[in-house]
């Protein structure tokens, strides 16, 4: 089985600070520089062979107006966390504490999540999130895959906004949504059997429906729970 997070950066970039902005940075068989602002905000600079840092440079300097307005603009529909927001871990309560320090991690005690960064605090948090979600909905997936006799290849997650799971039953692979890691585990539980249905049945079909009732008799309680419908 293969687990991947959601690496922003490809492999042939390095990353570098110039003109201030910290840079994903490669050189490829290009006739141009390019610049790209990420999803996240984060800046991708692409240069050809052979091309002078100070070329780069005065690349970067020239766009700078451009550049600041769409970091700005990427971030804030990026963000979804800030400083002493409520944060939920597994439907337990937390308060998100981001503090401006060197140390570059995420600690938790009982009260509150502590993000201790100088970079961007919401790729950390993010990441924070999957390293949390991964070994929970693995073990979960483990114990569907044994039941059912069915068959996952591969449990990815990627911070979806509008799907809380997606199941390509072609090539046996689930993706989650990071943001299920805010929810109950029973509502977990529930997702990951629900995709395992769809790896023998892609439609919402009474057969899906009778499959999911058979090993989940109270799916639909479990549904509204991570729905939000009802609270336990
Ligand atoms: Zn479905």
């Amino acid at each position: 089985m293969i687990i991947k997070g959601n690496d922003m950066a490809s492999k042939k970039t390095r990353p570098i600070t110039i003109c201030g902005y910290d840079v994903d940075f490669c050189k490829g068989n290009l006739k141009n520089l390019h610049i790209r602002v990420r999803k996240d905000g984060s800046v991708y600079v692409s240069a050809p062979r052979g091309t002078s840092m100070s070329e780069v440079e005065e690349f970067i300097e020239s766009n700078r107006e451009w550049l600041d307005s769409a970091i700005a603009k990427r971030k804030a529909a990026y963000a979804c966390y800030s400083d002493r927001d409520t944060i939920m871990l597994f439907g337990d309560e937390f308060k998100l504490m981001i503090i401006d320090s060197p140390s570059n991690d995420v600690i938790k005690d009982d009260r509150c999540i502590y993000v201790r960064t100088q970079r961007d605090p919401e790729l950390l948090i993010r990441r924070y999130l999957n390293t949390q979600l991964m070994p929970v909905a693995k073990e979960y997936l483990d114990k569907w895959t044994r039941y059912t006799g069915l068959q996952c290849d591969d449990l990815r997650t990627k911070y979806m906004h509008t799907k809380w799971a997606t199941c390509n039953h072609r090539v046996n692979r689930i993706w989650l949504s990071t943001k299920l890691a805010h929810k109950p585990l029973e509502c977990i539980d529930y997702v990951i059997l629900h995709e395992v249905c769809h790896l023998r049945y892609p439609n919402h079909g009474p057969a899906f429906h009778s499959m999911l009732a058979v090993y989940m008799p109270d799916w639909k309680r479990r549904q509204d729970r991570l729905n939000g419908k009802i609270s336990s």
